[in-house]
């Protein structure tokens, strides 16, 4: 019974499902209001979403009969798609319903099964014209068995609930913003999925991985956003007085300088050749070379060092170096032995 339900709303929009086999986005689908399960609305909006939009062409001359009439892109009058409730109710759903004996009813055979009305004739002449002319012409016979709805080129019997999310997932995506903004700024950078990874593979904790979220998302408070937000009276850098941009604040300030050739020396010691860290391995982490263990050390050891810097422009601490070296102790970074002498 429970299954029932749904099927009676989606009758509404035409017999058999035929909504599953719709071609329009879910915004142009006039009609979807009538399905009062707010549940129900969202499933098919995502469904609808999903579909494949093809053309005329594409639409095998075995199949014309099974397209529906309703809400249909490629079947528009004044180029909107078609929905008229009391021709559903009467089981008009496909272009099939309406073609019969080799050929198409005419306006008096659909009065008989619509029933007299004011404005029947015209929309009749609204939905003949409205169909291409290449299926007008071809007919649209009875031949073969109505397609099962598919989706994403699986037909229904086969889902898996695993596919059907991965494929969900997949239209919902946008990409972020900021990888425009940083191909921008890094010509020739790959901003692949192992940027954003880099903190969940080399830290368990939180602040580190908010840190490095931040950066890699341009969401960073350096003074130009604590300036946009009215925090702070100018958007350079308090110590070099240059625009604070962010790989000022976290690799060129003259502040910072020093740590970064420390930490440089150390990893140095550590990996057994000379380390150089240049602007976007700081910003991003390490992301090529190495192997995974080595390159988790190395990212650990830089989230540090920007969380520092971090806490050292915006605290009360005197000695950046000092502070590194607190922290690291704090957190027994693996290689604290080997590269400490
Ligand atoms: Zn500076």
């Amino acid at each position: 019974m429970w299954a029932k339900i749904p099927l009676s709303y989606l009758n509404s929009l035409g017999n058999n499902m035929a909504i599953l086999r719709s071609n329009i986005r879910a915004k142009d689908f006039v009609g979807l209001n009538k399905i009062c399960s707010h549940f129900l609305r969202r499933a098919i909006e995502a469904w609808l979403d999903g579909m494949k939009i093809a053309t005329v062409d594409d639409v095998g001359t075995t199949q014309i009969c099974h397209q529906n009439i309703w809400n249909n892109i490629l079947i528009r009058y004044k180029n909107r798609p078609l929905f008229i409730p009391r021709w559903i109710q009467k089981g008009i759903t496909s272009l099939g319903d309406l073609f019969q004996n080799d050929q198409w009813l005419s306006y008096n055979e659909v009065r008989e099964i619509i029933g007299h009305s004011g404005g029947l004739l015209f929309e009749y002449n609204a939905i003949m014209n409205a169909i291409p002319l290449a299926w007008k012409t071809n007919g649209a016979e009875q031949i073969s068995e109505p397609p099962n709805p598919d989706f994403h080129g699986k037909t229904i019997s086969t889902w898996t609930s695993s596919f059907v999310r991965n494929k969900l997932t997949a239209i919902r995506y946008r990409q972020p913003g900021v990888i425009n903004f940083w191909a921008n700024k890094y010509p020739g950078l790959e901003i692949s999925p192992r940027i954003w990874e880099v903190a969940f593979k080399c830290t368990k904790e939180t602040r580190l991985r908010v840190l490095h979220f931040k950066i890699v998302h341009n969401i960073y408070p350096t003074k130009i956003l604590l300036q946009k937000m009215g925090l702070a009276d100018s958007s350079n850098c308090s110590y070099c007085n240059t625009r604070d941009y962010m790989e000022h604040f976290f690799y060129h300030c003259l502040t910072v300088r020093n740590l970064w050739t420390h930490i440089e020396c150390k990893l140095s010691t550590f990996i057994g050749a000379p380390l150089e860290l240049y602007e976007r391995d700081i910003i991003f982490g390490i992301t090529t070379g190495y192997n995974s263990r080595i390159r988790n050390c190395l990212n650990a050891y830089i989230l540090v060092g920007k969380l520092c810097i971090s806490k050292y422009k915006y605290g009360q601490y005197h000695d950046l170096l000092l502070l590194f070296q607190n922290e690291i102790n704090m957190r027994k970074l693996k290689f604290q032995s080997e590269a400490d002498d």
